[in-house]
């Protein structure tokens, strides 16, 4: 029996279709012809990780500390999807897999590991999750230039005026906001020439585009499963083990311990080496598992007819708000700067809220309305675009978008703007 999952894992066939139908959402709500334009926020389950959750579940245990058959078929898929993940981001053999709760989890933790002093240079569009775990009078934070090949001479100034000592460069491969793609290895190597580290936000970009620690050369890779069509609950911090490995546990507790003894004043701890060091308490395997099934799609399926797929969609989305009075786009660089399936904008004279709750009450469509926990970006943008709201709309595309989904879309926003909310 200890096989049946591995071997199921691996069994696991690609559809022929692709596009939408690599992705059967399971929300009940697809069957009633829900258009969910919300992917950016959290992307509906695959069934492949439906399947592998449920494949798990007869033996789901406790890792790492039972002898019984559950828990050491649990704890091998548990370090199996470790391997998933390295190849799912390319990581160098020296790199360790943390598993966390998401992307944000990720970067506190990394943040937390940090060696005393180290500067950390980041640019303040980002997303709160990249923007805010970092403390201390060593971070600086970079505006954001009006283009995106401003943004490797910014890095390199900011760089240039750090203190001596450890450096970290913060930066997000996809905009949350705008979609818009960073030049990720470009400014990994500024930081490679100032003698800094990077991490990579690839919240956003994981669910669109392949990402390769090597080929980027940047050093952590931290992602979430939910965004990449698995459940909530499971993401991971993956990179170089040093700094973790130095670090004190992020979280104290069992499993992060080799060994505890009391010395009457005081209890002796021996903690574990990474990845367990960061690790305490019982960990979510079912959720690892599925971020891993997810991951292992992506490995197998590959990323042509996905990104193909997300492209021709996002042209036909992009063009048909063009078409929509008032509309304006938010972008960080320039219209033409190429991005994934993300979307947000503002519409003359209507609020964002209210055209959130028309276009799912009235045409059963999903959007975000806000600032997207990415408060500066989103006020910057919509000031540029000559907007005093507060608050965008976003549209954001993936596996389970289809051209019916766009269009639905374009045709209730030129119907609000034509009648109001
Ligand atoms: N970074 C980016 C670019 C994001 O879009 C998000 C979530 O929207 C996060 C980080 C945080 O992800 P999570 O909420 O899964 O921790």
């Amino acid at each position: 029996m200890t096989s049946t999952i591995p071997q199921a894992r691996t069994g696991y066939t690609v559809p022929a279709v692709v596009g939408a139908q690599l992705c059967v959402p399971l929300v009940t709500g697809d069957r009633i012809g829900y258009a969910n334009l919300d992917h950016a926020a959290s992307a509906p389950c695959l069934e492949r990780v439906r399947d592998a959750v449920n494949e798990l579940l007869p033996w789901y245990a406790s890792v790492h500390r039972g002898a019984g058959l559950a828990s050491q078929v649990s704890t091998r898929v548990y370090e199996q999807a470790r391997d998933t993940l390295r190849r799912f981001v390319g990581a160098r053999s020296s790199d360790t897999v943390v598993f966390t709760r998401n992307t944000t989890d990720s970067l506190n933790l990394l943040a937390r590991s940090l060696p005393r002093r180290t500067a950390v240079v980041l640019f303040d569009t980002e997303h709160h999750a990249a923007l805010l775990p970092w403390r201390g009078p060593n971070v600086r934070r970079v505006r954001t230039p009006d283009s995106a090949g401003a943004a490797v001479p910014a890095l390199e100034a900011a760089l240039r005026e750090c203190p001596q000592g450890p450096r970290l460069v913060v930066v997000t491969g996809a905009s949350n906001v705008t979609g818009e793609l960073w030049p990720v290895a470009e400014l990994a190597q500024v930081a490679r020439r100032h003698g800094a580290r990077i991490v990579l936000d690839a919240a956003q970009l994981a669910p669109h585009r392949p990402v390769d620690i090597k080929a980027l050369d940047v050093d952590y890779v931290v992602l979430s499963g939910h965004k990449l069509y698995a459940p909530f609950g499971a993401g991971a911090l993956i990179g170089r083990a040093d700094w973790l490995q130095a670090a004190d546990p992020y979280l104290v507790g069992g499993g992060a311990t080799k060994n505890v003894v009391d010395w009457g004043d005081h209890l002796g701890v021996a903690w574990s080496a990474v990845p367990e060091r960061h690790e305490a308490g019982s960990p979510n395997v079912a959720g690892v598992h599925a971020l891993a099934a997810a991951c292992d799609t992506f490995i197998q399926h590959g990323w042509d007819q996905v990104e193909a797929h997300e492209r021709t969609l996002l042209a036909r989305l992009r063009e048909g708000l063009a078409t929509v009075p008032g509309l304006h786009e938010l972008s960080l660089f320039d219209a033409e700067h190429d991005r994934v399936g993300v979307v947000s904008f503002t519409i003359d004279g209507l609020d964002a809220g209210l055209v959130a709750a028309a276009l799912s009450a009235e045409y059963g469509i999903g959007v975000r309305d806000g600032a997207f926990c990415a408060h500066i970006a989103t006020r910057r943008l919509l000031g540029r675009a000559g907007s005093t709201e507060q608050r965008a709309l976003r549209a954001s595309l993936g596996l389970g978008s289809t051209a019916e989904h766009v269009d639905r879309l374009v045709g209730a926003l030129r119907r609000l703007v034509a009648e109001g909310p």
